[in-house]
């Protein structure tokens, strides 16, 4: 028994020595995958990976959001995923997975994530459609390697719950139905997908809201707090015409609808980070937003940004010592003394000095338009609901503390003009 326990534990080591071997190969097939330079443009929308198959189970990546992993088959009902970035390393790990599987009754299909260049972060979401919920998963003592099984039947499992072009459909959809709700289309991507917005309030109301989401696109607990963040405030406007003549909001909440279809780790069609590319300019998505600012009516003028994303735990990056009192007034008025306060849903504030020419939405903002510019980080973790009610809540907040700060003690957030930046100065991978 206990000779036979011994023979089968090796005979899983020699398995996992084959396992490696074939991830391996596979890497080698998929070289050109890996290269510093960007993937040629494809015209269907589906991104290119091989399918597994075998007699009892088919997984396949044919949908938007599932991420170019290839596939080793193991044996019948056994299979590793190699799960590789969008362009060469370093990339900030933020190691996105998505297939679609059927299997037959029977054994528990068996899947081992083997990752390149980082380490496994992303509990595995499983949804037919109707249920969803997270499988239990197991990971080498490196992190590099993640093993779980497959329920019987049909389904899409992912390294967060999908919230693809789809849905932001249909967020969009839903906040451009009252009359102070406007659907726009800022640009195209590279692969000609519409960077959509909508326009919450007056068009002419004086003080613009920048609301920013999904410029990377695994970061999914920042877009389920931005979605109820939003909710919020187009329900405001709607009900009190008076603050749709005070204020207006854009609300650019896929920013990256190329990497999100595409199933990256980080970067958009361009093999270009996003959030380090505010400045520059030098990709569509982030162009396009400077191109609709720059077009605005000169008297409205932005008061505050906001940039929605995901990391280890709930905080929010703000402005460091240069925040000015109209800024610490709107940062104490709005958040401070919040840090426990909201159910299930603490954070910390992180305050970081600006570093203009880094490329983050953040120190663009602030150095182009001197008022708050936040980073709303959402832990990968957070429970989903108490996110969406921190969220609600804060929204709620929000425009009494940009009242408050702009009015007490006579003081304005006066916006400057948009200047140029400084030069690029190193920020670590890790940051938003
Ligand atoms: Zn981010």
């Amino acid at each position: 028994m206990s000779s036979c326990a011994r023979s089968s534990e090796e005979g899983s080591k020699r398995r996992w020595r084959l396992r490696t071997i074939g991830a391996a190969l596979a890497l080698v097939a998929v070289g050109g995958g890996l290269s510093a330079a960007p993937p040629p443009a494809v015209q269907d929308s589906a991104p290119a990976a091989a399918a597994c198959r075998t007699k009892s189970v088919a997984i396949t990546f044919d949908f938007e959001g599932a991420s170019p992993a290839r596939c080793v088959i193991h044996g019948e009902r056994e299979f590793t995923l190699v799960i590789t970035p969008e362009h060469g390393l370093p990339i900030n790990p933020s190691p996105w997975y998505a297939f679609r599987y059927r299997a037959e009754p029977g054994e528990e299909p068996v899947i081992h994530l083997s990752y390149l260049g980082a380490r496994h972060r992303y509990a595995p979401k499983w949804s037919d459609g109707k249920q969803s919920r997270e499988l239990a998963v197991q990971t080498s003592e490196d992190g590099t390697r993640a093993t779980f099984r497959l329920p019987a039947g049909w389904a899409i499992v992912s390294a967060q719950e999908i919230v693809d072009a789809g849905a932001y459909r249909r967020m969009i959809a839903r906040w451009s139905r009252g009359r102070h709700g406007t659907r726009l289309i800022l640009g195209r991507t590279l692969d000609r997908r519409p960077i959509e917005a909508v326009l919450l309030g007056r068009a002419d109301a004086p003080r613009l809201v920048l609301l920013i989401g999904r410029q990377h696109p695994p970061e999914v607990t920042g877009a389920v707090a931005m979605e109820a963040f939003v909710d919020r405030i187009a329900g405001l406007l709607a009900a009190d015409h008076k603050l749709a003549d005070r204020y207006q909001f854009l609300v650019v909440p896929l920013l990256n609808p190329d990497g999100v279809a595409l199933g990256h780790w980080r970067a958009n069609r361009g093999g270009k980070d996003l959030n380090r590319d505010w400045g520059a300019f030098t990709q569509p998505e982030t162009a396009a937003v400077r191109q609709w600012l720059d077009r605005r009516a000169s008297a409205v003028h932005p008061v505050l940004m906001i940039d929605f994303h995901s990391t280890q735990r709930n905080l929010f990056y703000v402005q460091g010592e240069e925040a000015g009192a109209a800024g610490e007034r709107f940062l104490a008025s709005w958040l401070a003394g919040k840090e426990q306060a909201l159910t299930g849903y603490p954070f910390t504030i992180e305050r970081r000095d600006a570093n203009p020419g880094g490329g983050t939405a953040k120190n663009w903002f602030y150095a182009a338009y001197g008022v708050p510019a936040y980073t709303y980080e959402v832990a990968d973790t957070a429970d989903r609901e108490a996110t969406r009610a921190a969220a609600r809540t804060l929204a709620a907040d929000l425009l009494g503390a940009l009242d408050g700060a702009e009015n007490s003690l006579g003081v304005q957030m006066t916006p400057r003009a948009a200047r140029s930046t400084s030069p690029s100065l190193p920020i670590p991978s890790n940051s938003p």
